[in-house]
């Protein structure tokens, strides 16, 4: 293997699901580690996987065209525009397989998404981890664009940044991005992951989409996993400039996207009520959640995704451990650099108030 390759580690899902929800039984285990939708997709996309049963022996469409076809609609761009992957994932690696290799170098911020150190180092690229703002009493751990700005160099062929960001749920402002992005120089691919762009609703959030115009090369990673509520069929997409597309295409595997997949996202696109209800349905859970978890104590970081990072200090793996005890499952942060938080998913009321109720038992 290459000594990139040699260097890593294994992406770490934290925990092993198969083995608890045998042990709990999968209807008792509350899940909120992997910042899934607990709505599940709209009911007009499961009745499409339905429909395309009879063609499993059929190699989907290559190109995905009805699904490019409609998400150019969705989002007023060309279908040239938008690469489809394996869950955008394996979009976040490609990219740096085609730019970055031995020699680039690729900026990414400290307490980014994991995905952005594993594609790097999978490219022979070196990594320049940009230091994130410190930690104060009123919480945002957030990124720093002026150190991300500092680490560019000319060797810079690559830039990952997540608005809003997993694991801290924090985001950047619009007029911020924006004058960020007229200052990086136009040879940097700008990758703006949108994992949670769905779930925002900040008066001063705007999607990477909307910034367009201030970059040559900026790329948006979109997914249908978290406010489509399709994780299990793994489908996410870049909008980018189409230049670009068109170098990721020739490397991009001919059936990445299977065909119940292309058929789900297809007609869940077609169902903005439910995507509301979604957005709408966690929002109010977040605060909520939010809520209950200070007036236990314990300090919160502002979020705009369906997840919540939560400050437990030096009890963190106690608390943790004695969680997945009773059956509730969060995601350690230790990975993150942030060993003193637990990232929470952002669940239905129910699930809520059972990891409230085990919290109790565990911090009395
Ligand atoms: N980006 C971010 C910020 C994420 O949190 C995730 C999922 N945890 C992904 C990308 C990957 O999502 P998927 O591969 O399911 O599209």
């Amino acid at each position: 293997a290459s000594r990139g390759v040699q260097a890593l580690k294994a992406y770490d899902p934290g925990h092993d699901l198969v083995a608890l929800r045998r042990r709990f039984g999968a209807a008792q285990l509350v899940e909120l580690g992997s910042n899934e939708n607990p709505y599940g997709p709209s009911p007009v996309a499961r009745a499409a996987v339905l429909d395309r049963l009879h063609e499993l022996h059929r190699y989907p469409d290559p190109l995905g065209a009805d699904l490019k076809r409609a998400l150019a609609r969705v989002h007023g761009v060309r279908e040239d525009e938008l690469l489809l992957g394996n869950g955008s994932h394996e979009l976040l690696m490609m990219i740096a397989q085609v730019f970055a290799g031995p020699g680039a170098e690729v900026v990414y911020p400290r307490h980014g998404f994991a995905v952005f150190a594993l594609a790097a180092q999978a490219a022979g690229a070196t990594s320049r981890v940009a230091d994130a703002l410190p930690r104060t009493d009123a919480m945002p751990a957030g990124h720093d664009l002026e150190a991300l700005l500092a680490a560019i160099t000319p060797a810079t062929t690559l830039l990952y940044l997540a608005n809003p960001n997993n694991p801290t749920g924090t985001w950047l402002g619009a007029e911020a991005l924006r004058a960020f992005l007229a200052r990086v120089p136009d040879h940097v691919i700008v990758v703006f992951d949108e994992a949670y762009a769905e779930m925002a609703d900040a008066p001063d959030y705007r999607s990477g989409l909307a910034l367009r115009d201030a970059h040559p090369n900026l790329v948006i990673s979109r997914t249908f996993s978290k406010a489509y509520g399709l994780a299990g069929l793994r489908v996410g997409y870049f909008v980018a400039p189409a230049g670009l597309m068109a170098v990721m295409e020739r490397v991009r595997e001919s059936f990445n996207v299977n065909l119940l997949a292309l058929a789900a996202c297809e007609a869940a696109l077609g169902d903005a009520e439910h995507l509301a209800w979604v957005r709408a349905r966690n929002a109010e859970e977040r605060t909520a959640l939010g809520e209950a978890l200070r007036a236990r104590g314990l300090r919160v970081f502002p979020s705009q995704t369906n997840f919540v990072l939560v400050e437990f200090g030096e009890r963190t793996s106690a608390v943790e451990r004695a969680l997945v005890e009773r059956g509730v499952i969060l995601r350690p942060m230790g990975g993150y650099g942030l060993g003193d938080c637990l990232r929470i998913t952002v669940g239905t009321r129910d699930e809520n108030r059972r990891l409230l109720a085990a919290l109790d038992e565990v911090l009395a």
